[in-house]
C-alpha cells in the first residue's frame, strides 16, 4: 500500500497477534489504551487481548479478576478505534488439574471469542520461579510437564488453543542437564496426538524468540509433529507484556510455521475459526 507521500511506503497490515496482555493481568502493568496504541503504530491488524485467569484450589494466590467487566471493557476499545485495529477478546485461562471445576463456571457465559490454554504449573508449583526444576532430572522434568497437560485436556474441553506448549524452554536456565528434544518428543508427540483429536489450535509462541535459534528449531519441530499429525489450525502469539512487545517475532513466526507446511493461521470471533492465507 502506498501512501499520498512519493517514496513513503507504509507496511501492509497483514500481523494477527492472538496473545495480548493488559492490566488485567498480574505480570502487566500496562493499559489497554498503551497496548492498542503500539499495535496502530505498529501496523498490526488484529489484536486479540488474553488476560491471564487462573484460579487455585486451597490457595490464596489466584489470577482473577471480573470476566464480564473484561469482555465490556475490550468491546469498549473495540469500538473506540474501530477504524484502526480489529481488537477482540481472548482469554489465557491457567489451569490446573486440580482446579478444573473452578474455571468452567466462571467462563460459560461470557462472550469470549477465543480461549488460550496455558499450563503453567505442575502441583501448584509455578515454573517461572524456579522451584518446579530444583534438584530434578530433566527428562522427570517435560515428563511431569507434557503428562500435566494431557491431563488437562483430557478433563477440560473448553478452550481453542493450547498456549506455550514449548514454556519448559523460556525457563531452560533452570535446566541445568540440557537434553535433546529427541529425548522427549515422544510425550509431546501424545499431546499434539490429542490435541488433533479434540480439533484444538496450537499456538505459535514468539516470546520465544528472545531466546536462541536451538529452541526456535525445537519450536519448528513441534509444529512438523502437529502437522504431520492432521493438525491444521495455528495461531501466533506475542505473549506481549508491555507495549514494545506487540507483533514481535511475527514475521519469523510465519516464516517458522511455512517451514513446517502451513499456508494459513488462524483467527477465532466467538470461538469460531477462521484461516487466514500466510
Ligand atoms: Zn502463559
Ligand atoms: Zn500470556
Amino acid at each position: 500500500m502506498v501512501c499520498g507521500i512519493v517514496g513513503f511506503v507504509l507496511k501492509e497490515k497483514k500481523m494477527h497477534d492472538c496473545h495480548v496482555h493488559s492490566i488485567f493481568s498480574h505480570d502487566c502493568k500496562f493499559s489497554m489504551d498503551e497496548m492498542i496504541e503500539k499495535s496502530i503504530e505498529k501496523r498490526l491488524k488484529t489484536i486479540y487481548f488474553a488476560d491471564h485467569f487462573e484460579l487455585i484450589k486451597n490457595s490464596n494466590i489466584n489470577f482473577e479478576f471480573d470476566l464480564k467487566e473484561y469482555w465490556k471493557e475490550v468491546k469498549k476499545y473495540s469500538v473506540k478505534y474501530k477504524n484502526n485495529i480489529d481488537i477482540l477478546c481472548g482469554l489465557e485461562l491457567g489451569v490446573g488439574k486440580e482446579d478444573i471445576d473452578l474455571v468452567e463456571d466462571k467462563i460459560k457465559d461470557v462472550p469470549i471469542d477465543m480461549i488460550i490454554l496455558s499450563i503453567h504449573r505442575v502441583d501448584d508449583e509455578f515454573f517461572n520461579n524456579g522451584a518446579f526444576f530444583k534438584g530434578r532430572q530433566t527428562l522427570d522434568i517435560y515428563e511431569d510437564y507434557y503428562n500435566c497437560t494431557l491431563d488437562v485436556i483430557n478433563s477440560f474441553e473448553d478452550f481453542d488453543i493450547l498456549g506455550h506448549i514449548d514454556i519448559l524452554d523460556n525457563y531452560s536456565d533452570y535446566i541445568i542437564e540440557k537434553i535433546a528434544f529427541e529425548k522427549y518428543s515422544y510425550l509431546v508427540k501424545i499431546v499434539l496426538k490429542r490435541l488433533v483429536e479434540l480439533n484444538k489450535g496450537l499456538e505459535i509462541n514468539t516470546s520465544i524468540y528472545e531466546k536462541n535459534e536451538e529452541q526456535i528449531l525445537i519450536q519448528l519441530k513441534i509444529l512438523q509433529m502437529y502437522k504431520k499429525l492432521g493438525g491444521e489450525i495455528i495461531t501466533i502469539g506475542s505473549d506481549a507484556k508491555s507495549p514494545n512487545n506487540v507483533g514481535f517475532g511475527y514475521d519469523k513466526a510465519v516464516e517458522v510455521a511455512k517451514k513446517a507446511g502451513f499456508e494459513h493461521i488462524c483467527i477465532y470471533r466467538k470461538r469460531l475459526p477462521n484461516l487466514i492465507k500466510i
